[in-house]
């Protein structure tokens, strides 16, 4: 199966250097309680319903083939069991308050997007940044190296944003044409790692070795979340792991929490569990930034 897209971003200036142009990708192996992306994790196209949007005026309940929706009480109900994402009612919900992600583009598609603002790449340092979901752990790789191979033949620079989590054969293909790696450290910890984000990081940690070793551009970046992986203990694990593994770091990002994505999972019917999460305070993130520099590391920023 083709990857899906669920958003292309222009003018991001948060995913890497310059003005970039960001791709994101639907689909991911890991769970992590903090994602601001929700709509991001299953591979599958879903209906993301705004309920604050709907006016319940039934318009909805005519034009689905598969009766997912009515109006009960003056209010409409929604069965996600019956939806199959058809997007047939989209176009008639003038509130807007459905949207479908997930959509299908071709490479060709999405280089003829990216090369629209390749000038203002040109005079930023900027590229097309390949986001998720896992894009290193997509169903269909051929894909992925594809445009990679694709959008590097156009001279367009090449950041991937990834967790790391998936099989270190994607990264090889793709190291060719890759300029920098925007690399996710979450926990140290294999436990925390676990309790956290629901898989073992083992193989996140040989990747990185192994990418650092093959002589890869690697940005660190570490989302910081209060109650998590936000003491200064946390960090000095991540250092540690950096300094005896010789990692070439080439930036390190230190990401605050937000809970920005928070509304997306009522979209989804998903609840949110941010009972144990807090925002970290600017002078924490900047004491964190501290740490790093008093460690050696030099090209340390808050935020992306
Ligand atoms: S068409 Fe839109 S506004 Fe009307 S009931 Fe359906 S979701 Fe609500
Ligand atoms: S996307 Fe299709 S199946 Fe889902 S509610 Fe709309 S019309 Fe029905």
């Amino acid at each position: 199966m083709d990857p899906l897209i669920f958003n292309i971003q222009k003018f991001s200036t948060h995913d890497g250097d310059g003005v970039r142009t960001t791709i994101f990708f639907k689909g991911c192996p890991l769970r992590c309680k903090w994602c601001h992306n929700p709509e991001s994790q299953s591979y599958q196209k879903e209906m993301v319903l705004y309920r604050h949007k709907c006016t319940a005026c039934g318009t909805c309940v005519k034009k689905c083939p598969n009766h997912a929706n009515a109006i009960v009480d003056g209010q409409l109900l929604f069965d996600r069991s019956k939806c199959t994402a058809c997007g047939a009612c989209i176009d008639w919900c003038i509130t807007e308050a459905r949207e479908i992600a997930g959509k299908e583009y071709t490479v060709a598609e999405l280089v003829k997007e990216a090369k629209k603002d390749q000038i203002f790449y040109d005079q930023s340092g900027g590229g097309v940044t390949l986001s998720g979901g896992e894009v290193m752990a997509m169903q269909n790789m051929d894909f992925v190296e594809e445009l990679c191979r694709k959008l590097h033949a156009e001279g367009i620079s090449i950041y991937i944003d990834t967790s790391g989590f998936a099989p270190y054969e994607n990264f090889e293909r793709l190291l060719p044409y890759v300029d920098v790696f925007l690399y996710d450290i979450k926990r140290i910890s294999r436990e925390e790692h676990l309790k956290y984000i629901g898989v073992d990081n083992t193989m996140i940690k040989e990747n990185l070795v192994k990418l650092s070793d093959a002589g890869a551009g690697i940005y660190i970046r570490i989302p910081v979340i209060g109650g998590v992986n936000s003491s200064p203990a946390s960090i000095l694990n991540a250092i540690r792991f950096l300094k005896e593994n010789h990692i070439n770091v080439r930036q390190i990002n230190l990401l605050p929490y937000h809970d920005i994505g928070k509304n997306k999972y009522a979209g989804l019917d998903r609840g949110y569990e941010d009972s144990s999460m807090m925002v970290p305070s600017k002078e924490h993130m900047e004491s964190l930034k501290e740490l790093f520099e008093e460690h050696g590391f030099h090209n340390v920023h808050v935020g992306g």
